[in-house]
């Protein structure tokens, strides 16, 4: 019992006892702050990184890509344990640089599947370091064909901070007004990177423009179907209306019959498939 209903029960007990012929009414319940919706989380979770990589660097620490997408999973995963599963693939893949998660949407009888690999702004040089290495377009292009050969879409996760001096359109969110903190975690189509790579044009200045804040994926029905139809086919409507241009094609929903064999396993698996670090598990709904 916590001090303020200590404090209603004595007084309510005193006022009995000094009119004891008075009717009583009972206290009002105390109503716990309603639960912060999935899109919420992921904005929150969006800003908590903004301003995590800012702090860090302030004092000469970068945090890595695993680090950041493991502390974010785990937030999403404790907030919602009725909807929300992160399994983590403990063999080979684990803590491996460079390792994919795959997010999973699952609805009553289909799912939709994203293949997703994070990168980091280093904000010491406010470069995408990791784009500029000899390797990014070889890194890119094995997401795509992994992503394909397992019908899920390659994405692009980007963790960023210390945007406030960037001028030009770097806003593409048409649901929510800027908001330049909820660009601290962003998606972007892999085909877009790859093109991207090719062209050199992998400064940030190149690529902010080109991003979405991720929040986008579970937040804006703009373009991506009406509110009625269920998380993992809005998600899909989403992918198409914010890749329609690309040219890409986008997986089908698959049948739950396919689901993977670790959606029904607990949140450690020692044998992952082939380069993935984890998978985060969505439900439409409680
Ligand atoms: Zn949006």
């Amino acid at each position: 019992m916590n001090l303020v209903q200590r404090i209603l029960d004595w007084t309510i007990q005193m006022v009995k006892r000094r009119f004891p012929n008075l009717p009583v009414f009972a206290p009002p319940p105390i109503i716990p702050p309603p639960k912060p919706t999935l899109c919420q989380a992921f904005q929150t979770l969006s800003k908590d990184v903004y301003a995590k990589l800012r702090s860090a660097s302030a004092v000469g620490f970068e945090l890595s890509e695993p680090t950041v997408t493991e502390l974010c999973l785990e937030q999403i995963g404790t907030q919602y344990p009725d909807r929300v599963r992160v399994v983590k693939f403990t063999g080979t893949a684990e803590g491996k640089n460079g390792a994919d998660w795959e997010w999973l949407f699952v609805g009553k009888s289909h799912h939709f599947k994203l293949r997703v690999q994070a990168k980091k702004l280093y904000l010491k040089d406010m470069e995408y370091g990791a784009l500029k290495s000899s390797d990014a377009d070889a890194q890119c292009d094995k997401l795509i064909k992994s992503a394909n050969k397992d019908q899920s879409f390659p994405l692009y996760v980007f963790y960023n901070s210390n945007l406030e001096d960037l001028t030009g359109n770097v806003w593409r969110c048409g649901s929510y007004s800027m908001n330049i903190d909820l660009l601290g975690c962003t998606t972007m189509s892999a085909y877009s990177i790859r093109e991207s790579i090719k062209n050199n044009q992998i400064d940030l200045a190149d690529l902010l423009p080109k991003q979405d804040p991720w929040s986008c994926l579970v937040c804006c029905t703009l373009g991506s179907g009406n509110r009625s139809s269920e998380l993992h086919e809005q998600v899909k409507k989403r992918i198409e209306f914010a890749y329609a241009d690309d040219e890409v094609e986008i997986p089908e929903l698959i049948p739950n019959e396919k689901l993977p064999y670790y959606v029904g396993t607990g949140n450690y698996v020692n044998d992952g498939p082939e380069g993935l670090a984890g998978v985060l598990i969505i439900r439409d709904s409680e």
